[in-house]
C-alpha cells in the first residue's frame, strides 16, 4: 500500500498539487546549488494547496516567517519513512521521491541545521535521501552520522548490543515467510515488520511468544509503530533526546537555533514534537519558536496528532510544508 496520494483533501486544489508532483517525481534529485528545483515555486501553506494543511495553517505560516527571518538560526528534523518517504509493504523497497529529495537539497544549505531523524541505520538513511550536508539520526537517537564523517554512537547502548544479537538470531530463526515477516537487523536495534503479514494479528501473537516476552525477560526494551516492533536497549535514547543534544549549544558549534521544526508521522516521532516543544518552552518565551508537525495516514496514532501544532495530509503536505519553507528563504 501507498499513503502518497493525499487522503482527506479532495480538493482540486491538491490534486493539482499532487499532479505537479507525479511531474517532478521522475526528475532526478538536484544538487544544492539549484536555487530553486521545479517542485518547490509554489505559494506557501494555506495558498494553493490548502487542502493538504489540515490542522494549523496560521501556526505553521508563523514559523516560516521566522524561519524566514533567520534561515542560519533554524533547525529542521525531519523523520523519513511515512514523512518524506511514502509507506510500502518492504520497507527495503522504500524510496524517497526525487521531489522531496530536490527540495530538501535547496533547503539544506540555507537552514542552519538539517538532520533527519529516523529508526532506520543512519547510513541507510544517507543512502535514501541522498543529501551530503545534512545530519542522519539513526536508530532512533542511538547513532548520529555528520556530513562526511563516521556514525557516532550513543555509548548507553553497549552494554546491551549481546542481548539483542540474542534475539536477533532468534528472530532469524522464525518462518519469516509463513509469518509475512520482514526483519531489518540495524545491530543494536532489531525491528521485524509484519506489514505482509496475511493476519496480522495473529503474526503479531508468534512475535509475542517466540521474541518479545524473551526479550523482556533480557530486560530489553519493545518499542512498536507501524506494523513493527524494535527490540532495543532499554535507555534513555529517543529520536527526541538526539534532537535535544543537537539543539544544545554544544550540539552544533554553539550555533544557537531560534526556530525548530520536527516533522513525524509516528510514536517515535511524538518524542521529537515533545523535545521541540520542551526546547521551546525552556526559553520562558524568550524568543524560541517550536513547530511539531504530523504528517496524517490512517494509521497515525491519536497521540502524535493531539501532541502536534500541525497536522497535513501525508506525505504531499509535508512537501506543501516544506515548499512554503523554501520559497519564504528564496524570497
Ligand atoms: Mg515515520
Amino acid at each position: 500500500m501507498t499513503n502518497f496520494a493525499p487522503r482527506a483533501t479532495g480538493t482540486r486544489r491538491g490534486a493539482r498539487l499532487f499532479d505537479r508532483l507525479g511531474t517532478v517525481m521522475n526528475e532526478p534529485p538536484r544538487t544544492p546549488a539549484d536555487p530553486a528545483p521545479a517542485g518547490a515555486s509554489v505559494p506557501p501553506p494555506g495558498g494553493r494547496a490548502a487542502g493538504l494543511i489540515l490542522r494549523g495553517a496560521e501556526s505553521l505560516a508563523a514559523a516560516i516567517r521566522a524561519a524566514a527571518r533567520e534561515p542560519r538560526a533554524t533547525a529542521l528534523f525531519c523523520d523519513i519513512d511515512g514523512t518524506i518517504s511514502p509507506i510500502v509493504a518492504d520497507p527495503f523497497a522504500a524510496v524517497v521521491p526525487p521531489a522531496f529529495r530536490a527540495i530538501l537539497a535547496a533547503l539544506a544549505p540555507r537552514l542552519g541545521l538539517l538532520a533527519f531523524v529516523t529508526g532506520r541505520d543512519a547510513h541507510r538513511a544517507a543512502a535514501m535521501v541522498g543529501i551530503g550536508d545534512a545530519l542522519y539520526v539513526g536508530l532512533h537517537g542511538f547513532d548520529v552520522l555528520a556530513p562526511g564523517g563516521a556514525v557516532r554512537r550513543d555509548p548507553a547502548a553497549g552494554p546491551y548490543v549481546a542481548r539483542v544479537r540474542t534475539m536477533a538470531r532468534r528472530a532469524a530463526a522464525l518462518d519469516a515467510d509463513r509469518l509475512g515477516l520482514v526483519i531489518e537487523d540495524k545491530g543494536p536495534v532489531v525491528a521485524l515488520h509484519y506489514r505482509r503479514a496475511l493476519d496480522p494479528a495473529a503474526t503479531l501473537a508468534v512475535l509475542e511468544r517466540e521474541i518479545l516476552q524473551p526479550a523482556r525477560r533480557l530486560g530489553l526494551a519493545i518499542a512498536s509503530g507501524h506494523f513493527l516492533v524494535e527490540l532495543r536497549p532499554p535507555v534513555a535514547v529517543s529520536k527526541g533526546t538526539a534532537v535535544l543534544r543537537l539543539l544544545s549549544p554544544s550540539g552544533r558549534g554553539g550555533m544557537a537555533m531560534r526556530t525548530a521544526f520536527f516533522l513525524g508521522d509516528d510514536l517515535t516521532d511524538r518524542t521529537g514534537f515533545t523535545a521541540v516543544h520542551a526546547w521551546a518552552a525552556e526559553a520562558g518565551g524568550g524568543g524560541r519558536l517550536a513547530l511539531a508537525v504530523a504528517a496524517l495516514t490512517d494509521e497515525t496514532p491519536p497521540e502524535v496528532r493531539d501532541e502536534a501544532d500541525v497536522v497535513v495530509a501525508a506525505t504531499p503536505g509535508v512537501f506543501e510544508v516544506l515548499a512554503g519553507l523554501l520559497e519564504a528563504l528564496s524570497a
